[in-house]
């Protein structure tokens, strides 16, 4: 690689940018505009990936020379933060254990990106073969389906966890637990709120006769029906069954229970969503401390409640405060998670959010525009969070001036919402609202 060459290049152009007319009245890079352009223009499709500048190191397990895109693999930096392929999965397979094909042995933190996505494919090669109910076979099934979903590949994910349900239905009935988890497995990675509701309201069904209503299997469940619930907009409903679930968690998991912490996160946010911020910000204050004593204070449960806890300070008034958090939660979710990750995505909306509210609208803008191009790549054009960062790119656009565009997103997400959630769905309304 011609390094000094394409530094020089680089350098050409970043001065072109700087000179562009267009960006200066806007007060945004030519790189953003063009991001924007593309982010008006409907499909995502047209999003192409970043060209992967190439760099010379070496890679720290053989010290032979690598040429990656230089993104992060996990948590480790400087010279010790490349490492091949092959050389991972050599490490892996030496280690005999489970948690060596997620994690990285040296900074113990997970794989983030394509990283973690190669080597879930590679441990689903190595035991995908064997047996469908051995350990190893369902721990590699498990990551492949999350490193998939986590990495745009979604729709891949759903179709062989469809398969899979079907197959499983089909050879153990529908009231198996196998066949109960694998309908589990399959709402997380649906797009659609109602499909998802409708599939887990069959299987808790199905599991409560079986396991008992409280058995911590059918609560796993219910937990995951009224996630489906609140998506599709019933507030209400969701804010019920929530409450009814998260008492008997309490009483038969305990209050530090993984399923009790989460079910109590959802609650929170799904009072959030229906106006009672209040009760939302205790809830999810105590969250916030809970989750960092018992999962770890950088661990993505808590950075996923302390995005919740800034959302909430936000829609209540507390700008600043909202802002600080959502700023570090950003930065550490992109450390730990990587930048391309749902919840990092997620993170960032609400970071963009808390800046225009502070009237930083340059920095929303920038950001929006971004993290838009990203979750039409990551989670598709259709999912609910892309329409909410579309919305809200929308919005800023419009009270910045940029009217027309503005208008056109507005317009062209409306038409998504309409029929992805319905005309009724709350996130439509605002939709319909903001374009009045
Ligand atoms: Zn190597
Ligand atoms: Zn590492």
């Amino acid at each position: 690689m011609g390094s000094a060459a394409a530094v020089a290049i680089e350098v050409a152009v970043e001065k072109a940018s700087r000179n562009d007319l267009q960006s200066v009245l806007f007060g945004l890079s030519a790189e953003s505009l063009e991001k924007l352009s593309t982010a008006i223009a409907e499909p995502a499709q047209l999003a192409q990936p970043d060209v992967p500048k190439t760099v010379s190191i070496v890679c720290r397990i053989c010290l032979e020379p690598v040429d990656v895109a230089p993104g992060p693999q996990c948590a480790c930096r400087g010279s010790a933060s490349f490492a091949h392929l092959h050389c991972l999965i050599k490490v892996a397979e030496s280690k005999q254990t489970i948690e060596a094909w997620r994690r990285c042995t040296v900074c113990k933190e997970c794989y983030v990106g394509p990283t973690r996505l190669n080597l879930a494919r590679a441990m689903w090669d190595k035991y995908g073969s064997m047996p469908d109910d051995h350990p190893a076979h369902m721990a590699a099934a498990d990551m492949l389906m999350t490193a998939l979903q986590e990495t745009g590949h979604r729709a891949e994910a759903a179709r062989m966890l469809r398969e899979n349900y079907a197959r499983l239905k089909e050879q153990l009935g529908e009231k198996h637990m196998r066949t109960l988890v694998a309908a589990n497995n399959l709402a997380n990675a649906l797009e659609s709120p109602f499909e998802k509701a409708s599939l887990m309201q069959e299987a808790v069904a199905s599991a409560s006769p079986v396991f008992g209503a409280e058995h911590e299997f059918t609560l796993g469940m219910t937990y995951t029906w009224a996630t489906a619930i609140k998506d599709c907009g019933r507030y209400e409903d969701a804010t019920r069954l929530f409450e009814q679930t998260l008492q008997i968690m309490i009483t038969r998991l305990g209050a530090d229970h993984e399923y009790t912490l989460a079910c109590t996160a959802e609650l929170a946010l799904s009072l959030h969503k229906s106006g009672n911020n209040a009760r939302a910000l205790g809830m999810l204050k105590q969250q916030v401390v809970d989750s960092k004593r018992v999962f770890g204070p950088e661990h993505p449960n808590t950075l996923d409640v302390q995005e919740s806890l800034g959302s909430v300070l936000l829609a209540e008034g507390s700008t600043a405060e909202a802002k600080d958090l959502l700023s570090n939660t950003f930065q550490a979710s992109k450390r730990v998670q990587g930048p391309d990750h749902p919840n990092t995505l997620k993170c960032s909306l609400s970071l963009a959010r808390a800046l225009h509210k502070q009237n930083c609208s340059t920095n929303a803008l920038e950001i929006l525009i971004s993290t838009l191009d990203s979750m039409k790549r990551v989670l598709g054009n259709e999912d609910c969070t892309t329409m909410c960062c579309a919305r809200e790119l929308g919005i800023v656009l419009k009270e910045t001036g940029v009217t027309d565009k503005g208008v056109e997103l507005l317009g062209a997400t409306l038409k998504t919402m309409t029929s992805q959630l319905g005309a009724e769905h709350p996130e439509t309304l605002m939709c319909s609202k903001a374009l009045a």
